[in-house]
Formats: C-alpha cells, sequence, structure tokens
C-alpha cells in the first residue's frame, strides 16, 4: 500500500470544519439546548403528517424541481418561479451562491463577526474573504464595506439580522449602501431571522430585490417555521441568478419529506407565525430582565441575545451549563443564547442575575 495519501487543495488547510451548536446533555438535570437558534416548539401534527406520508415514498428520489414549493413560494411572496431557488438549508444556498460566483482571486466580502459559515464557504470557494469589523455597536458597518469593495468583489454578504449579535440595519442605509455598490457585484441579503424582526424600519429584502438584479435574498425555513433537521431554505433573486443557483445545486438536495413539510409549514403559516410572536414576547422580557439586571446587550430583531462577556465568556458558559442550558460562547468575545422554552429562559436569567453579583 502506499505511503501518500490523495492530494487535497491546499487551500482546505487551515480552514475550521463548521461547529455546530452543543447539545443539551442527556442524563443532566434539566438539559435545555439554547446553542443553535431552534425553534423550541415542537412540530405541527398537521406538518409532521405530511412528513410521515412523504416517508412512505423514500425509495424514490424527490422532485428535483422542487414544483410544489417553488410555485407555493413564488404566491406566497408574490414573486416569479423563475427568481426561487432552493437549497439544503440556506447555507446550501449560500455555498451554490459561492460556487456561481466566486473563486480564487475573487474577494468577498463581510461583516465580523457574523454567521460562522461564510469564512469556511467562502475560502472553500477559493475567493479571499474581506472582514469587516462590527462597528462598537455591534452593527454592520456599511460604510467601512462599501469602502472594503475593489475590482475583484464578487459578492457580499449582509446578515439581517446579524448571527450572533441579533442586531439590524435599517432601511435608509442599506439602501445607500446597495446604492454604492457596482451592479456587477452580489449583495446576499441573509434573512436567516427575517420573521422575528420586530422594527418596522428594517428593509425586507424581497421589497429591496425587485428593483435591483445585483440583489439575492436568503431565507430558511429552519428557524421561525422550526424544519431545521429536515434541511430547506432558499433565495430570491433575478433569473440570472437563480437560473445559476439551480446550475449550482446539488441534485436532489431537498428531500421530499422537506419539500413537502415547507409546503405544509406555508399554509399552516398564521399558526407558526403565532408562535413567532410568542418568542418575540419572550425575547423582550429576557432582553429587558439583563438590562434590568445591569448588563449592557444590543437591541435584537431575532430570536437570541448577544453578550459580549470577553475573557468571561467561558465562564459563564460553563455557569449556564451547569444550570441546565447550554448557550454558545465565541472564546473571549461573548455569548449567544437562543430564545427558548420560557422555563429554559427563566434558568438562563437566574444564572445571568446571579454572574453579574459576582462580575
Ligand atoms: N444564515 C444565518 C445567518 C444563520 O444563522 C443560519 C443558521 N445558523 C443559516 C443561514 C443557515 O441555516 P439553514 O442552513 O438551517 O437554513
Amino acid at each position: 500500500m502506499s505511503e501518500t495519501s490523495p492530494k487535497l487543495r491546499a487551500v482546505l488547510e487551515g480552514i475550521p470544519t463548521y461547529k455546530p451548536g452543543k447539545p443539551a446533555a442527556a442524563g443532566g438535570p434539566v438539559a435545555y439546548k439554547l446553542s443553535s437558534n431552534e425553534n423550541p416548539y415542537p412540530p405541527l401534527p398537521g406538518v409532521l403528517e405530511d412528513v410521515i406520508a412523504a416517508a412512505g415514498n423514500f425509495n424514490r428520489y424527490p422532485d428535483m424541481a422542487c414544483t410544489g414549493l417553488m410555485n407555493e413560494l413564488a404566491n406566497r411572496f408574490g414573486v416569479p418561479v423563475s427568481h426561487i431557488a432552493t437549497g439544503t438549508g440556506s447555507v446550501g444556498v449560500a455555498q451554490s451562491l459561492l460556487q456561481a460566483t466566486s473563486g480564487p482571486g475573487d474577494e468577498v466580502i463581510y461583516a465580523w463577526r457574523s454567521f460562522e459559515a461564510y469564512p469556511i464557504i467562502t475560502r472553500i470557494s477559493g475567493a479571499t474573504a474581506v472582514e469587516v469589523p462590527l462597528t462598537d455597536g455591534d452593527v454592520h458597518d456599511l460604510d467601512a464595506m462599501a469602502a472594503a469593495i475593489t475590482e475583484r468583489t464578487r459578492l457580499i454578504f449582509v446578515c439581517n439580522p446579524n448571527n450572533p449579535t441579533g442586531t439590524a440595519v435599517r432601511r435608509a442605509e442599506l439602501e445607500r449602501f446597495l446604492d454604492r455598490v457596482p451592479s456587477d457585484v452580489l449583495v446576499v441579503l441573509d434573512e436567516a431571522y427575517r420573521e422575528f424582526v420586530r422594527d418596522e424600519d428594517v428593509p425586507d429584502g424581497i421589497e429591496l430585490y425587485r428593483d435591483r438584479p445585483n440583489v439575492a435574498v436568503l431565507r430558511t425555513f429552519s428557524k421561525a417555521y422550526g424544519l431545521a433537521g429536515l434541511r430547506v431554505g432558499f433565495a430570491v433573486a433575478h433569473e440570472p441568478v437563480a437560473a445559476a443557483l439551480r446550475k449550482t445545486a446539488v441534485p436532489f438536495g431537498v428531500s421530499q419529506l422537506a419539500q413537502d413539510a415547507a409546503v405544509a409549514s406555508l399554509r399552516a403559516e398564521d399558526e407558526l407565525l403565532g408562535r413567532v410572536g410568542s418568542l418575540v414576547c419572550e425575547r423582550k422580557r429576557v432582553y429587558e430582565a439583563l438590562v434590568e439586571q445591569g448588563w449592557n446587550v444590543p437591541d435584537t430583531q431575532a430570536n437570541f441575545v448577544w453578550m459580549r462577556l470577553g475573557e468571561r465568556t467561558a465562564d459563564f458558559a460553563a455557569a449556564c451549563e451547569k444550570a441546565g442550558v447550554v448557550v454558545r460562547p465565541f472564546a473571549g468575545e461573548g455569548l449567544r443564547v437562543t430564545i427558548g422554552e420560557d422555563e429554559a429562559n427563566d434558568i438562563f436569567l437566574h444564572t445571568a442575575e446571579a454572574f453579574f453579583k459576582e462580575l
């Protein structure tokens, strides 16, 4: 047997593997998972029934064109079917966007800190990542991002609201930014948490994309619609971009279970968005309680809260875990906690209160 291993692309060296949120440990006292921005509600019975029905045919490939889902999405958002592309979660669509636009020698701009998959999928594409620090208030610095554009820029991610800070950019500043971006550079508005936005000044990307051929909007069924485990997301973009996405997507990347669940979820949207409303109320409760306790937390428009803890991050994450809630620490920087079940939020708030008193 030969001693040499197959040659792998040099660019992979040093790229970390995507790190998922820590699961809640089995067998602990109580264990609530607040580490992945998931929806704490169980599947709706009607959606589950459709998934079970689809499971009876899993010896067959799914509908590769996602016809039913594409039609449903087109109706829901008032866009042509040809402007939609589905994928294996919105992260799958994001990866296709990079494959469609960027390679070695190209540059991809995004804010940092932001969604952890951006640096990974950018560097896998071979393109150079250009990271623009968030402002002191943990918001996208759109002026600095515009200033970072060069003739090599191919794609810019704007995560709105931003993961992990929950902060959002407002309409006027986003429109001013879009007006500054050259028309041959694709701007991806990642709106994974759009349904949780309550600030009316935060624009809906699907309105912004309509007269901007260089804007693509990313949405997911993983968060508000509670289908994280089924892996389905989509982009809305003008036809050349959407067509390129369909070309670069992994064939059959969205299972029939996922397609049918997504269609059933859109049809049960009133109920699902009612649940989102309850989570938004809980978000307000958690945010206000943290402020009352003395924490300096940025305004959040998503289903999570960001706490900048610096060197105390790991200690606080450990205290949370000991109390029964698993959160998401970013070593040396801060901690993101998902809004979960009311009792999980209570445990978190008690832990935060005790920890603050010791600071
Ligand atoms: N975008 C953002 C900003 C996210 O936080 C996430 C999930 N953490 C995704 C995209 C990907 O979600 P999914 O692949 O489940 O659709």
